[in-house]
């Protein structure tokens, strides 16, 4: 494997420090990490690659168009991995402005800074120069029960602002490529789970709230349905894209593991009685410990978010015969080591609950879902 140099965007994210760890582990490639550090980008989540020779960090807002054009001159990069967004449904209803600001605006302004970049760059240089964006299948809209799952030419249909703005930057990367001739590749994937998710996802915030014995608030009645991939099978598909796909193609990423959110929440209730019993829970008071009668008996359901897509289920035939990618971790396996993560991971999610969830009432109160 030839080494590049990566400009990573979101890289103190969720998937982004996933990918920076995996990248700097299992191959030679460097890493310039570009983000904002807004309440989801936590350096804590790199502190163990921090230091590594192959690695550097920039603080830069990708909305501000001088900053991204100093950092492609800076470091030159051969290849863009594009993480950067807002990424929470419910935060985008409550206040889209940031998401047209990060996800449309700070992509257009990465295309046309890697497009000036690399009219300046050698012939070969700029042959192999690859600007990959990475989003997600809400932009494909929402699935009956049993419609067939997306696929790459599915018609995009976004409803939430989130999933809006996440497809305007889609087209906007296409055009480029189409346009301007710079090297795109999309994946688009669906919902990820697994270390270092920022605490406010339905995954995570649900171990947080039954460890403390708090109501666990489910939207509806629960059915609506997500396919869900464990982060190291994304990241592993992204290095996949990224060396060995052709310009403008896109692929659709999954676990094809599609749960109702009733049962990943009742899921992470039956592997916490087993990892954290309630008798040995060290987050309860001993009155809570005699109140609670099983962590399941925490669920409320609430009224339903707007607009709240019923299923969303991805199709990768087309990355499994083209590339040869297929997702290793099954839901059950995956679920049980991410609830083990967080509860003995405190001290990582912990700092996080007091800056910004306490002070969100998140903990204590909403409903979530990815
Ligand atoms: P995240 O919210 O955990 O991390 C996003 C990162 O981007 C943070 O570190 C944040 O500081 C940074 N960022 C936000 N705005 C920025 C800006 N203006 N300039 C620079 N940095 C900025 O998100 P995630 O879950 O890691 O998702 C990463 C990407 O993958 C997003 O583009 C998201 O749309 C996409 N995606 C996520 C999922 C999922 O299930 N999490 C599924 C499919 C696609």
């Amino acid at each position: 494997m030839k080494p590049k140099k990566i400009l990573v965007t979101g890289g103190a994210g969720f998937i982004g420090s996933n990918f920076i760890r995996h990248t700097l582990h299992h191959t030679p490639h460097q890493i310039i990490n570009v983000d904002k550090l807004t309440y989801a980008g936590n350096l804590d989540s790199l502190a163990d690659v921090s230091q590594h020779d192959r690695y550097q960090f920039e603080q830069v807002d990708i909305a501000d168009a001088a900053e991204v054009s100093r950092v492609f001159q800076n470091h030159q990069p051969d290849a863009v991995m594009h993480l950067a967004a807002e990424s929470h449904v419910d935060r985008s209803i409550d206040g889209p402005a940031n998401f047209v600001q990060s996800n449309i605006v700070g992509t257009f302004n990465l295309l046309q800074s890697a497009r000036m970049y690399r009219s300046r760059l050698a012939a070969q240089k700029s042959a192999e120069f690859r600007f990959h964006h990475v989003t997600t299948d809400e932009v494909y809209g929402s699935l009956k029960l049993n419609d067939p799952s997306f696929t790459e030419s599915t018609a995009y249909d976004p409803h939430s602002p989130y999933a809006a703005t996440k497809a305007s930057a889609d087209h906007l990367v296409r055009a480029w490529g189409r346009t301007y001739g710079l090297p795109v590749l999309i994946s688009s994937c669906s919902n990820n789970y697994g270390p270092f998710q920022f605490p406010e996802k339905l995954i995570p915030l649900t171990i947080i709230k039954a460890i403390y014995g708090h109501e666990i608030r489910v939207y509806g009645d629960g059915s609506n349905i997500r396919d869900w991939i464990h982060v190291s099978d994304h990241v592993e598909a992204l290095l996949v894209v990224l060396e060995n796909s052709e310009p403008g193609q896109t692929y659709n990423l999954g676990g094809n593991d599609e749960r109702t959110n009733l049962e990943v929440v009742s899921s992470i209730c039956q592997i916490l009685a087993e990892v954290c019993p309630i008798n040995q829970n060290a987050f309860l008071s001993s009155g809570q410990k005699s109140k609670l009668k099983s962590y399941e008996a925490l669920i409320q359901f609430v009224p339903d978010r707007p607009g709240h897509d019923f299923r969303y289920a991805t199709n990768t035939s087309r990355i499994r015969n083209e590339l040869g990618w297929s997702p290793k971790v099954r839901f059950e396996s995956g679920l049980r080591k991410t609830v083990k993560w967080y509860v003995e991971n405190q001290t990582w999610w912990g700092n996080l609950l007091n800056e910004e969830l306490v002070r969100q009432g998140l903990l204590s109160g909403d409903a979530t879902s990815n």
